[in-house]
């Protein structure tokens, strides 16, 4: 069992913009060692401007054996791993009809492969515990989502390893969560590589079916992480997919 003094370590993937960026500096905020990881070391300097608890990790979760070597280069570091945040991940809305092979691939190499060999890898760490893992997920899990299944589907295989590592895990005093986004305010339409014409229809429908009534902060995502991945706050919670949506799943 580590020293509960020490400041806990929290691996945060995806972490040079948006969600993972607000989650590396709400755990540091709160004491937290936390190292970030991502493909470009300037957005995680940013990141980590400002905040000496954060170190950047450069690295590509999709690489041959990157996994293995993130979570070697964690304990090497800082000999321990309490909270492996596993939120790197891609988007991208193409009918069925348009999907390319490369398109399928890179959503499932990196919402679905990575998390799972990153998990696997921090197994022996997470369990000098009490060790979590917190999976990003999307509420789109439990429905059809026309133009972007590829991308539901693979939110929905996390969703899946959410439940069973859950479960698998708590022998070993492992908690496994995960929170699932509805609108939130961060690069991805960017990333997806929607037109400014289609990230405005978008948003307007979101906000129709957003009973709160606004589009989500990434601090708003962060701070359901930080609290879900606190033994004070939940350590009877596991297994479960928290939506923060602002109600959308439920309207
Ligand atoms: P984002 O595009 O800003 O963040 C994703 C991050 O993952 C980026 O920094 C990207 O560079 C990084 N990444 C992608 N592939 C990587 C790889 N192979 N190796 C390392 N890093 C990689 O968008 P975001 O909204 O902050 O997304 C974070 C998570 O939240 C994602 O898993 C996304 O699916 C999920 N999510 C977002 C929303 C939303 O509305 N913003 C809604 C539901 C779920």
């Amino acid at each position: 069992m580590n020293d509960a003094t020490h400041s806990r370590l929290v691996l945060v993937t995806g972490a040079g913009t948006g969600i993972g960026r607000a989650t590396a500096r709400a755990f540091a905020a709160e004491g937290a060692t936390v190292v970030v990881v991502g493909r470009r070391a300037e957005p995680l300097a940013e990141t980590a401007e400002g905040h000496p608890g954060i170190t950047p990790l450069t690295a590509d979760v999709t690489g041959a054996g990157e996994p293995a070597r993130i979570i070697d280069a964690v304990l090497a570091a800082h000999g321990r791993l309490d909270v492996l945040v596993n939120n790197a991940g891609v988007a991208g809305g193409t009918p069925l009809a348009d999907v390319s092979e490369e398109t399928i691939r890179t959503q499932l190499a990196t919402n679905v492969v990575a998390p799972t060999l990153l998990a696997k890898a921090a197994l022996g760490a997470l369990a000098e515990g009490p060790g979590v893992i917190v999976n990003v997920s999307t509420p789109i899990g439990l429905r059809g989502w026309s133009g972007n299944s590829v991308y539901g589907a693979t939110k929905a295989a996390l969703d899946s390893l959410t439940r069973s590592w859950a479960v698998e895990l708590a022998p070993r005093g492992i908690r496994v969560v995960a929170v699932a986004p509805g609108a939130i305010a961060t690069p991805i339409a960017d990333h997806m590589g929607l037109s400014r014409e289609r990230q405005a229809a978008l948003r307007k429908w979101q906000l129709a079916h957003t009973p709160l009534g606004r589009v989500g902060r990434p601090e708003d995502v962060a701070a359901a992480v930080v609290r879900l991945a606190d033994p004070a706050a939940s350590a009877f919670v596991t297994g479960v997919v928290l939506p923060v949506d602002g109600g959308a799943a439920v309207a």
